[in-house]
């Protein structure tokens, strides 16, 4: 009876909250970062420079804030871009190093258990562009778009070539050598391009063509020029500019400052062309300092410059503008750093990050609102070469290239030239604490870097070597630095599959499925493990019509399969195992890679199973789980489960590639991934039994299997013998 009036006061309240919703999402800031790189403290209009005018970088401090003591997290590249785009220390995550090239490599870069800060404004439904440098990671799993970012023009490298017929070389595979990356074409997104213009004006090219078709929407681009780094390449346009530098390096390094100049100006225009430059937080500023003798860069009257410690290195140009918001023209002199602008864009974006930030939002800061500092005590952390530094307050303490600790009042004494006596100062010993605190929770390197190219490409012998996602990998494994192989299989001996190291389940063995386990349906040839279903009727010797197990109670099996093993053969306590493997995923299949305690009785004994693939509420889905007995003895479960469609919507053709399970066990958790992405983390602790024995505190050994029927689904429609392949199983331990 009053169906209408509801129905209108429903509606009423849908069509409010999706006007408000509209409003809500149009008040949203964009967010631009532009981030030079190697550019010198003193080389912009804002900072003092005379030879460069840099015109459009200084609009945005005229526009908004120039940051005096604006401060990068590392002082090179790398890790400074680590801080920068999670807004936390690198070394926090062990990114304490400058990543090499290593398109093979899942380690080599950004680690996925952090977000970035595409990541975190797609929760507000932000779309984002990286451009430019990525330096994040080559391999495919860490590339911008499985970063958070909806689009990628640029380069996965930590530099490169900026005249376009110098990009030769089709893709990373091609690169032969460290610095062979910076000859790659250019990709727009996972493809190749033919790019016709300088490095720098394609980029702004395509940020400038970006805001235009995002402008009703909010947008992040994080627009990361490669220039002024090396090396120094310049065209007649921007060289003609600078006919009075005489110094040759200068002369270029200025044209290169200029081109990006020029290109700020292009995107400060278009976006008060579009009237969207009120909303809009626009944030300049270099990746670490100028390395003075290497590209002609001027940092003024900082001492030093990139990879030292001393403020040349760290303290870089820093400007932003957000004319709806800040003041104009201001000047800020107390310390911020690179991780505010995430802290900055989340909490303006009004979302909230997944992990701790050590930002702050500036804008309070920045409006008056806020007084005192953003941040009391700075770190920086360079690990390989003992050396650090804090900044707390006025005072710097500073060990770098060398033994001992000196401390300066940076801001008596900006270019650090007089080391106060430590033992006069009264506040050393509570810095020097309040980093050994810090350093504590901090993380050593978890790959190495470009001081270590060439111990690294003797430790991976195909470093460069493209892997064919189906066919079996013949390269040797990619040891885990820190980490040694303990066994490993790579069923490369056609025959059976090796007796030292296998052995067979037979029969019926679990959950009422319906194959019948016997060794002949496992064999090793073209450098795999075939695990063969077959539709194949055995009969069972066990019969017994009237038996109440289905062990027994049923006359034979309508299939076969097999389900190999390292019982007594071989096992493993803590470690990393990987497996690769092409599974197959028709209807009734329920292949597995797992493994089992060696004491005590299931599910006491503690299960880990990295895969297994089965339908799960009628939907097919890949699992990751462990189990153990809870304290009523049942069974507990900590499972994830993937829908196998979210893989084939990235990948189609994702049944025919090989794939690489892994599991991380260390004493406190079991981390399980899928080509690199964490699936599931099981905390050891939970497994704990009453009377405090813990299944993951025991060595497992391994199984794999093909189950036929049961969770995987009625095999009665599908087409057999079906193939599970493994190309590999290999067990890593810490050294
Ligand atoms: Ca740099």
């Amino acid at each position: 009876m009053n169906i209408k009036p509801t129905l209108t006061i429903a509606l009423a309240q849908l069509l409010f909250a999706s006007a408000s919703q509209a409003q809500e999402q149009q008040t949203l800031p964009n967010v631009i970062v532009i981030l030079a790189d190697d550019l010198g403290y003193a080389d912009v209009g804002f900072n003092g420079c005379k030879d460069i005018p840099t015109p459009n970088i200084d609009r945005i401090a005229q526009n908004g804030i120039r940051f005096t003591n604006g401060y990068v997290s590392y002082s090179v590249c790398g890790p400074s871009r680590a801080g920068l785009i999670t807004g936390r220390y690198q070394d926090r995550f062990g990114f304490g190093r400058n990543p090499l090239f290593a398109p093979n490599d899942p380690e080599m870069g950004l680690p996925l258990s952090e977000q970035t800060l595409a990541d975190a404004l797609n929760q507000a439904n932000y779309k984002s562009l990286a451009i430019g440098k990525w330096h994040l990671g080559a391999h495919e799993s860490l590339h911008p778009l499985k970063r958070g970012f909806d689009d990628f023009y640029g380069f996965l490298s930590g530099g490169h070539q900026y005249f376009p017929e110098d990009l030769t070389l089709e893709d990373e595979f091609e690169v032969k050598a460290q610095y062979d990356a910076y000859k790659t074409k250019l990709l727009q997104n996972h493809k190749r391009v033919e790019e016709s213009e300088y490095l720098t004006d394609a980029f702004s090219r395509e940020a400038v063509s970006y805001i235009e078709s995002n402008q009703d929407n909010p947008f992040f681009i994080y627009l990361a020029y490669n220039a002024p780094h090396a090396p120094l390449q310049a065209t007649e346009k921007y060289l003609d500019r600078f006919k009075q530098i005489d110094n040759r390096k200068r002369r270029i390094y200025a044209a290169m400052v200029s081109a990006v100049d020029d290109g700020v100006g292009q995107v400060l225009d278009k976006l008060e062309e579009l009237g969207i430059s009120d909303n809009t937080m626009v944030f300049f500023l270099s990746d670490n300092g100028g390395p003075e003798e290497h590209n002609g860069s001027d940092n003024g009257i900082l001492r030093e410059g990139k990879s030292s410690l001393y403020e040349g290195g760290i303290r870089v140009p820093f400007a932003m503008q957000w004319p709806a918001q800040i003041p104009a023209g201001k000047v800020y002199d107390q310390p911020v750093i690179t991780f505010d602008i995430f802290a900055t864009a989340v909490e303006n974006a009004k979302v909230s990050p997944k992990n701790q930030l050590d930002g702050v939002n500036l804008i309070p800061y920045l409006k008056g609102e806020k007084q005192g500092t953003p941040h009391e005590t700075l770190y920086w952390r360079k690990f390989d070469q003992n050396a650090y530094a804090v900044r707390s307050g006025d005072y710097k303490v500073v060990r770098y290239k060398s033994d001992v600790d000196e401390m300066f009042d940076v801001e008596k004494d900006i270019s650090e030239t007089r080391p106060l006596s430590i033992a006069d100062q009264a506040n050393y010993a509570e810095i020097k604490q309040a980093y050994t605190k810090w350093s504590g929770e901090m993380k050593d390197p978890v790959f190495l870097g470009l001081m270590q190219d060439e111990e690294y490409s003797q430790q991976n012998p195909n470093r460069f070597r493209r892997l064919n996602p189906y066919e079996p990998d013949t390269m040797k494994p990619a040891v885990p630095s820190g980490y040694s192989l303990l066994w490993a299989d790579e069923f490369d001996k056609p025959g059976k599959p090796d007796s030292l190291y296998w052995t067979y389940e037979e029969g019926f063995v679990r959950n009422e499925e319906l194959q019948w386990y016997q060794p002949d349906n496992a064999k090793v040839r073209n450098g795999v493990l075939e695990i063969e279903g077959r539709r194949e009727r055995v009969k069972n010797p066990h019969y017994e019509k009237d038996n109440r197990s289905w062990k027994k109670n049923r006359r034979e099996a309508e299939y076969t399969s097999a389900c190999v093993k390292t019982t007594d053969k071989f096992s493993f306590q803590y470690g990393i195992m990987e497996v690769r493997a092409k599974i197959d995923t028709s209807m009734g299949m329920w292949p597995a890679i797992w493994s089992l305690g060696v004491t005590r009785r299931w599910p006491a004994n503690g299960e880990v199973d990295q895969l297994e693939f089965y339908r799960h509420q009628g939907k097919a889905k890949l699992l990751a789980n462990a189990a153990w007995a809870g304290s009523d003895g049942k069974i507990v479960w900590d499972s994830a489960r993937i829908p196998i469609d979210d893989f084939l919507e990235a990948q189609p053709d994702w049944p025919e590639r090989f794939h690489v399970w892994k599991m991380d066990w260390t004493e406190s958790y079991i981390r399980l991934y899928l080509d690199g992405q964490l699936l599931n983390e099981i905390d050891i602790k939970n497994a704990e039994y009453l009377d405090g024995f813990n299944p993951f505190h025991q060595p497992q050994y391994i199984l794999l299997n093909l189950a036929i029927g049961s969770n995987g689904g009625d095999p009665s429609g599908t087409s057999f013998p079906r193939k599970y392949l493994v190309d590999y199983v290999r067990v890593y331990q810490k050294e």
